[in-house]
Formats: C-alpha cells, sequence, structure tokens
C-alpha cells in the first residue's frame, strides 16, 4: 500500500484528505485534537451555528470515506507524543503537514508572565471549549486590553463584551492597535457585531488625538471620513452606544506590564508611536520616548499566530519552510523545504495555516489543502510500492507508546 499521512485534521488537513483519498490512496490523518475541525471548530465564533454545522456536515462527509482513517488525541512533533521519525517509521509515501500555526504571538515584554495574560490563540481555544484551555483560568475583570486589531481581535472582544459569563462586571475594553485607523484589519462584518459599544465621542477623541500623526502619511482620519470606512454605524446621528464600553487607543504599543499584589496585571504601560511612509507606500510603526499607563487587569495578544517549532519541521523566515518562490511568481509552494542543503524535502508537503500563518478564512485553508494534495498525488503516483502500516498496525503502535486514539467513530464529530 502506498498510503499518505495527513498530520492535523483542521479545514485545511481534512479537505486535503479527501482530495488525496478521491485519488485512490489510503489517508491517514493524525490530529493534537480528539475532535477534527481545527479552528473552525475551536476558533470560529461560539454563535455562528449555521457556519460551524454547515462545516461539520463537510468533515463528517470526508470521516464517511472508507479509506481514510482518524487518529484524534495523537500530537506530533519532536518533544510531543509521536515524533516525525516515528511517523516515517511506518513507511508512508508523502506526509502533508496541516498542522495549523499554534505558537502564541507574545512580545517578550516585562511582567508578561503575570496572571491574566493571554494570547488570543488559548483565549479562544478557552471560550470555544478545547480541552485541556477550557478548564483552565482565563479570567479577566473590568478593563481589558487587546493588541492587535484584526478579526480576532473584534471577535474576542464580541465575546467579552456580550458572551462571557462575566461580562456584566465588564466596564471596558480598549483595542490597542500599533499603527493607525487606516491599518485596522477587521471586516466590517465582524465590526458590525460590536460597535454598539462604541462611544463616539470617545472615538471622535481618540481619532483628534493621532490625526497630524497619520496625516504625515497623506492619512485623513476625520471622523467624516473613518465611520464611512470602517465605523459605518456611528455615521447615523441617532447613534446611541450601550455598555460595556468598546474603545479604539492608535499608535500605541505595549511595552510593560506592572503587577498587583497577587501577580495579575495592574496596569499596562504603552509607548505612543509615530506612523512613518515606507519606500513601497505602507505605513510601520516606530516607538517615540512617550510612555503611557492604561489601567486594565487583563492583556489579550491578538498579533497573529506563528508556526510551532517545538514540532522539529525546518523553520524559514515566516514560519516552517517551504520551497522558496522563483522570480516573481506567485504560484504557492506546498514543499517543505531543508534550509541547510537548500533543497525540497521528497514527499514532504505543508498546507493551510501550517504553510501561511493567519491567512485567510475556511474557504482559503480548504483551497491550500487541495492545491497541496495535487502536489502529494503527483509526487506518490511517481512512488514505488510502500508496504505503508494499515489502520491496524498504525494503531498497535500508537497503542505501543500508551496512547488511546479516538477513532472516527468516537471523535465526537456529530454532523
Ligand atoms: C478566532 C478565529 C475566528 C475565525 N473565524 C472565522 C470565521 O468566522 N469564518 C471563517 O471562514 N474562518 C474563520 N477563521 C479562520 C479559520 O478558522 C482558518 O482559516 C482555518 O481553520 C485554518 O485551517 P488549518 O487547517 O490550516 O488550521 P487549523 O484550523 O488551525 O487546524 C490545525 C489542526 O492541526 C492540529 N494540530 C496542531 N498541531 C498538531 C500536531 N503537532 N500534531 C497533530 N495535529 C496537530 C490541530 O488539532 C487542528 O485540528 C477564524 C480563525 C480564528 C483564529
Amino acid at each position: 500500500m502506498k498510503g499518505v499521512f495527513v498530520v492535523g485534521a483542521g479545514p485545511a488537513g481534512l479537505f486535503a484528505a479527501r482530495q488525496i483519498a478521491l485519488a485512490g490512496y489510503d489517508v491517514f490523518l493524525f490530529n493534537r485534537d480528539i475532535k477534527p475541525g481545527g479552528l473552525a471548530e475551536y476558533g470560529i465564533y461560539p454563535t455562528k451555528d449555521k457556519m460551524k454545522s454547515g462545516l461539520r456536515k463537510q468533515f463528517a462527509k470526508v470521516l464517511e470515506l472508507p479509506n481514510v482513517h482518524y487518529f484524534g488525541g495523537v500530537q506530533v512533533g519532536k518533544s510531543y507524543d509521536l515524533t516525525i521519525e516515528e511517523l516515517e517509521a511506518m513507511r508512508p509515501a508523502a506526509i502533508v503537514f496541516a498542522c495549523g500555526a499554534q505558537a502564541s504571538g507574545q512580545l517578550g515584554l516585562p511582567g508578561e508572565d503575570a496572571k491574566g495574560v493571554y494570547a488570543a490563540k488559548d483565549f479562544v481555544y478557552y471560550y470555544n471549549g478545547l480541552p485541556p484551555y477550557s478548564t483552565m483560568d482565563f479570567s479577566t475583570g473590568r478593563r481589558v486590553v487587546i493588541t492587535g486589531i484584526g478579526n480576532v481581535a473584534i471577535d474576542i472582544a464580541h465575546w467579552l463584551l456580550e458572551d462571557s459569563p462575566s461580562h456584566t462586571q465588564l466596564e471596558e475594553v480598549v483595542v490597542v492597535a500599533r499603527r493607525g485607523p487606516m491599518e485596522a484589519k477587521f471586516d466590517e462584518k465582524e465590526i458590525g457585531y460590536v460597535d454598539k459599544h462604541i462611544s463616539r465621542a470617545d472615538l471622535v477623541a481618540e481619532l483628534d488625538r493621532v490625526k497630524e500623526r497619520c496625516a504625515r502619511c497623506n492619512q485623513d482620519v476625520s471622523p467624516e471620513n473613518l465611520f464611512q470606512q470602517s465605523f459605518r454605524k456611528l455615521q447615523d446621528p441617532n447613534f446611541v452606544s450601550v455598555p460595556p464600553r468598546l474603545s479604539f487607543r492608535f499608535l500605541t504599543s505595549p511595552t510593560q506590564i506592572f503587577k498587583d499584589e497577587n501577580g495579575r496585571v495592574a496596569r499596562v504601560e504603552v509607548a505612543e508611536n509615530d506612523l512613518v511612509l515606507r519606500p513601497d507606500g505602507d505605513t510601520k510603526a516606530v516607538a517615540t520616548k512617550e510612555r503611557t499607563i492604561l489601567e486594565a487587569d487583563t492583556l489579550i495578544y491578538a498579533i497573529g499566530n506563528r508556526q510551532d517549532p517545538n514540532i522539529g519541521l525546518p523553520m524559514g523566515r515566516d514560519g516552517f519552510a517551504t520551497e522558496p518562490a522563483s522570480g516573481n511568481s506567485e504560484e504557492p509552494h506546498f514543499k517543505l523545504w531543508n534550509t541547510e542543503a537548500g533543497q525540497a524535502i521528497p514527499g514532504r508537503f505543508v498546507v493551510g495555516w501550517a504553510r501561511r500563518a493567519s491567512t485567510g478564512l475556511v474557504g482559503i485553508a480548504r483551497h491550500d489543502g487541495e492545491l497541496g494534495a495535487e502536489q502529494a498525488i503527483e509526487y506518490v503516483k511517481n512512488e514505488p510500492e510502500r508496504n505503508t502500516l494499515n489502520a491496524d498496525g498504525i494503531m498497535a503502535e500508537l497503542k505501543k507508546k500508551g496512547l488511546n486514539p479516538a477513532t472516527k467513530a468516537n471523535c465526537g464529530l456529530v454532523a
């Protein structure tokens, strides 16, 4: 048998598995979580039921394919349950890595070990019920600072403001952005869930505070312009906000965290930034010497994730190393790259957020998984027979290691 192993059963891994199975090969999925779905299950906002159940149906169809085999609760990597060498000893014809971006972006600031400092990914896993995060302490208090201004930051603000069990004690969520309001990365739909919590007077004052620094980069951040671009509901003259408050602080980067007597976040020191135009027309934030203190009991980093170096795959500049693009080609490259030898590692592919962290929605991860799977299929076609272990053989190997993997039957995926 020429079996293909897929590491990670989020959207990218599941749709890669489907493609490979439909090409006639047996696929063996190894997934850290018991339940398949990745961030589609444990990232997407809890109340987006329709979207989540639609995706579960599609994932269940993948697992229904008779030549797709599932091992849940198996974390692959040099520091985890099963090393890549142990996987290779089971003789796969190819391995597709679809394990997402599991290292949390943190800034390495003094005081970051304070209670109440969380990575967005872990916080989102917590409120979406992923063990072990679901039972860990992710308590929040009256004032939460979120650093980052993309969809994930807004999703977290949404949960804190409206759905968290402690939202009634919450006074304010402050979204802190390194650059200005023009560089906000959230979608209109996402901000539409929370804009009712924004105080128009506060936002107008904040825009006024940063307008000169933004104007140096030819940005018009007047309320008239900005409300039309990013905060449409605030254009309504009858707009009235509701508590708790959502506010924004632009051109601001956290620099230090101060703890209270219990070791919890008490204050966050932030730097005021200048906005500078780069030669390519983009902007960058440059910290000034000016510092301000924000009162807060919680700080959440929503500044993107990176691929997990503890898996043991070669790391490149932006995560797992993949074949460098040639010339100006925009074509995606899925082959895992040996950075020391300067060549592709035969039969090893990387797809989805494991290839490019924090980019795009489920549809993009699916497409990426399918494109990468095509390359894996082409590779396997030309490979000799491998006598890959079958599902029973793999299960026996995993049990020998003391693991008790979930299978299709008990992985909890109910369409
Ligand atoms: C907060 C948040 C909200 C989002 N909301 C939306 C939305 O509303 N709509 C939308 O379309 N998209 C949304 N997305 C984006 C979407 O979730 C991603 O595009 C998609 O899940 C990425 O798929 P992936 O398979 O590459 O990675 P993931 O979904 O991260 O899947 C990775 C899988 O690999 C497994 N894994 C990790 N490490 C290992 C290991 N070492 N060994 C074995 N298995 C491993 C994990 O258990 C997981 O199952 C959201 C993302 C976030 C973070």
